[in-house]
């Protein structure tokens, strides 16, 4: 009999704890499990099922392509490649530059850096990246990612990479006195640390500009103030997307809210790109950056980089965001999301904060005392009852992401508007029952 607890190593757990449902299928923002159980996807999986499980355009798409050609090496030439790379310079307006695509959102970081140090003559350039972050689960990512559960498992100093504290607001490590205040001076901190190093010694900023994996989301004063910085020192900006693309903090990239002032030198994207229906991540770079390593020999590549299969997925992706009007759809709704949870707050003092909602992606932050703002259990810790509240909620029926004192909702773009509601007030009585001195 197989056994995918008995047989399969899982990632990101302890092995001897290993205790996740089979899912056997999925329709919009609903899996299905092996027990004949459905179950609202409140966190996209991984936050990038954005247009939910199973989308009708997403399987023809794959289906057709593998009719045709199901590979070919990413040195040659693949029709749906070429097409999703005009797509996605179109969308993200960066005319005359290229992309590269990889496997995922870890090897993009990790490409986006190699091309940064090319570009910019730096072989050994510095990556100033932040603290509480994330940017992927491979040695160098791990170095990239401000990640206290793998800090220990790797020299971030000896890949070349600095960290930064975080533009995190409601517990801001510069003092900052109001949102806009917090972000100017994290943007700030990023400016000192790469003038200590001196900026001949630094090739890039490597960044989330909205969305953080671990809950941060940046005020708004910060990524513009974060590229004014970058530019004066002649140092590459590098957006990761990877979470944050595809309507997620919706726009189709987050930076894109700031208009110019937000763009980038080079942006990652990975999840949204094809909705998870296949591996595929890329880098997107801008025309100086691609000018300049336009006669270089690029010592990069993975045999499925830029794989067929993913790519035609990816070209369906992006007409299925623009035709069903998603982006749009998970601004307008990110913004009743956020209000909802508002709401929430003020019924429930164990609440300590709400962010995000700028799309369908929002934090909750648990608080042991709203005045003092002592958290429920240290950093990166789950505390118990949150965990019982997971629990129960899938006995509910509703998949809930949590990191440490957070409940991170980031729903599929597509979710139904009944269902979200009826997940908010699932959680209201959750929360009576679970932290019941804040009902
Ligand atoms: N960057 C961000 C912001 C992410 O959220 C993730 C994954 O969660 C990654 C990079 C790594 O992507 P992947 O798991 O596809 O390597």
């Amino acid at each position: 009999m197989p056994s995918e607890r008995r047989d399969v190593l899982h990632s990101w757990c302890v092995q001897a704890d290993w205790d996740a449902p089979t899912v056997v299928g999925g329709a919009g923002a609903w899996l299905h499990l092996a027990d004949g159980r459905r179950v609202l996807d409140l966190s996209s999986q991984a936050e990038c099922c954005n247009l939910g499980h199973q989308h009708p355009r997403l399987v023809a798409a794959i289906r057709a392509q593998a009719e045709r050609l199901c590979y070919v090496a990413n040195a040659w030439g693949a029709q749906p490649r070429a097409e999703l790379a005009a797509r996605l310079l179109e969308r993200s307006g960066f005319e005359g530059g290229r992309v590269f695509f990889t496997l995922g959102g870890v090897d993009a970081n990790e490409n986006a850096v190699k091309f940064a140090r090319q570009a910019s003559g730096k072989p050994r350039g510095l990556i100033v990246t932040r603290d509480r972050s994330y940017h992927g689960a491979s040695y160098m990512g791990m170095a990239l990612s401000g990640d206290s559960r793998t800090q220990s498992q790797v020299d971030a100093s000896a890949y070349g990479v600095r960290h930064v504290a975080p533009p995190y607001a409601y517990r801001c490590p510069f003092g900052g006195q109001s949102d806009e205040d917090s972000g100017l001076r994290a943007a700030a901190a990023v400016g000192q640390a790469i003038d200590a190093e001196g900026a001949a010694a630094v090739a890039a900023v490597l960044m989330e500009p909205d969305a953080g994996t671990n809950g941060i989301v940046a005020p708004d004063s910060y990524w513009p103030a974060l590229q004014a910085a970058t530019k004066e020192r002649g140092v590459y900006l590098i957006a990761d997307e990877v979470m944050s693309g595809f309507g997620r903090c919706g726009e189709w990239f987050a930076w894109q809210r700031y208009g110019e002032a937000g763009r980038p030198d080079m942006m990652t994207l990975a999840k949204g790109l094809t909705g998870a229906a296949a591996p595929l991540g890329a880098v997107v770079l801008s025309a100086d950056v691609a000018g300049r390593l336009e006669h270089e020999m690029l010592y990069t590549g993975l045999t499925y980089c830029g794989h067929p299969l993913s790519c035609a997925a990816g070209v369906a992706a992006l007409a299925a965001y623009e035709d069903e009007g998603l982006i749009a759809r998970s601004k307008a709704m990110g913004g009743e999301l956020l209000a909802e949870l508002e709401r929430l707050k003020a019924r429930h003092p164990v609440i300590g904060d709400v962010r995000g909602g700028r799309g369908l992606f929002a934090v909750i932050e648990l608080v042991a005392d709203r005045t003092t703002r002592e958290p429920l259990a240290p950093w990166p810790q789950t505390p118990p009852a949150l965990k019982a509240l997971v629990q129960a909620a899938m006995g509910e029926g509703l998949s809930l992401a949590t990191r440490g004192n957070l409940i991170i909702l980031a729903p599929p773009l597509v979710i139904e508007e009944d269902d979200l509601a009826a997940a908010l007030a699932a959680l209201d009585r959750l929360f009576s029952r679970f932290f019941p001195a804040s009902a």
